[in-house]
């Protein structure tokens, strides 16, 4: 039935980023103080009537369009029946029958198509805390925090063949999600459960469950690889179950048998009337589609290095500046400083694209300043380093600063001289040639008009004096 040694299938479920919750008005995020955003809806009092968030059909749309979905023609509810401490209604609201997109497909970045089965909208449960860890709690802490907020649950086929594919699902799949703006990073949870099987116990499925992260995945399943081999190895027979990742101990364990979907006993929803997805709906957001990473990676292709296009591509937000900066600007340029010196910058700094105040503005001024020679490269870098710390007016701190190149080549050919008057051992080197010398030269002069000056032009001068 399958080819490769390890199949590995995925189910994923994105939080997205909406101002309110699914089903009701309570903030989605915001006050973190336990059971503070709550309300009868989303505690599943009896009674209580869900009303549906437009925007997560919104953003369901954009999702399953973006990855060429085919789109059901009304948005369903069904009721996933089961008993646990998370869900006090003792249902989850969730898509069943006819989920709202079916039959996409994600590009690995290796180009290889995985085929995503569907991707539904869901209520995500409470979270529950186990004081003493899963096993070993005598009792558990339930925050409804969470209760009600708006997921995707994407399905793909078991397509992958190695716990690195799997990983480098997730990161494309959160690159989607973010280009698409229906996730965001910082707010957002993004989970996984993975199915996965191995050739040498005839492919029997287990589930490892609540995967956070793309890192987290890729050490999850390799851990699971060699667990079923082991006791295959060992003459132990591999249970189709669930299990858990413990992040902490880097180990799965058995949670339970696996259930099968008949165990839920799902019912459609007699609260939620099910909700037209009509053309001219889909056309809109179709219209507004922002660009995805791989449409951008191709078109920056064309233009600058393939390396500087795929850094530049893979974050929403670095491609939004740049986009913005090539207005003004030669993109190979503007792709050189924006991959070398910003990232440079921000990589010491540890600033993340989510806390950048930069904006692309400011870098306009500041590459108009370098192409145009009135500052030097090295004065660029140097004001790059403030720039991203807190931004400033770059023309107006590049006057009240003095930082304009050296243009006077009378002033510069004093320096020069000044220069060789303090190192008489490298003027004498550098009489004989010598290229060491004359770069350490340069870099004196470099050092007394704090980067100032030209360095070709100072070339010239050393070269012309001797
Ligand atoms: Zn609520």
């Amino acid at each position: 039935m399958f080819e490769s040694e390890i199949v590995i299938g995925l189910e994923v479920h994105a939080e997205l980023d909406t101002n309110t919750k699914l089903f009701c008005s309570c903030p989605r995020e915001g006050n973190d103080k336990r059971n503070s955003r709550v309300c009868p809806i989303c505690l599943g009092h009896p009674g209580s009537k869900p009303v549906m968030n437009k925007k997560v059909l919104d953003y369901g749309l954009r999702f399953g369009l973006a990855i060429g979905c085919n789109i059901a023609k009304s948005l369903v509810f069904s009721r996933k029946s089961y008993f646990y401490p998370d869900m006090a209604k003792n249902y989850q609201i969730t898509q069943f029958e006819i989920p709202l997109c079916s039959n996409g497909i994600i590009k690995l970045s290796s180009g290889k198509k995985i085929k995503i089965n569907r991707a539904h909208i869901e209520e995500d449960p409470a979270a529950l805390t186990h004081p003493a860890g899963i096993n070993d709690s005598a009792y558990v802490l339930v925050d409804y925090n969470r209760s009600g907020n708006p997921l995707i649950e994407i399905v793909t086929e078991p397509d992958m063949t190695s716990p690195n594919e799997a990983r480098d699902f997730m990161k494309e799949l959160i690159k989607i999600l973010n280009y698409l703006e229906i996730f965001d990073t910082d707010s957002c949870i993004i989970k996984a459960d993975a199915n996965i099987s191995i050739r040498e116990s005839g492919y029997k499925r287990v589930e490892v469950k609540n995967i956070t992260g793309f890192k987290e995945i890729e050490r999850a399943l390799m851990y699971e690889v060699e667990r079923q081999k082991q006791a295959v190895s060992e003459g132990a027979e591999i249970l189709m179950e669930t299990r858990s990742w413990d992040a902490a101990k880097g180990i799965t364990c058995s949670l339970r048998l696996k259930e099968s979907e008949e165990d839920y006993g799902y019912i459609t929803d007699p609260d939620l009337v099910p909700i037209d997805v009509s053309d001219e709906l889909i056309e809109t957001i179709k219209k507004n589609m922002p660009e995805l990473h791989h449409a951008k990676l191709d078109k920056y292709k064309k233009n600058i290095s393939e390396e500087d296009a795929k850094v530049i591509s893979s974050n929403h937000k670095l491609a939004a500046i740049y986009d913005e900066v090539c207005e003004e600007i030669d993109p190979v340029f503007a792709g050189r400083w924006i991959r070398r010196e910003l990232m440079r910058v921000m990589n010491y700094n540890k600033i993340e694209f989510e806390d950048l105040k930069i904006k692309p503005s400011h870098l306009i001024d500041l590459f108009k300043l370098i192409i145009e020679g009135s500052i030097t490269d090295s004065v660029g870098q140097k004001i790059m380093e403030k720039l991203v710390e807190e931004p400033f007016d770059v023309n107006e701190y590049v006057n009240s600063n003095s930082l304009k190149t050296i243009s006077d080549n009378s002033e510069l050919k004093k320096i020069c001289k000044q220069v060789i008057n303090e190192n008489p051992q490298a003027a004498e080197e550098l009489k004989a040639g010598n290229t060491k010398s004359l770069n350490f030269m340069v870099g004196q002069v470099m050092r007394i008009t704090k980067g100032k000056a030209d360095a070709k032009k100072l070339v010239e001068i050393f070269k012309s004096i001797f």
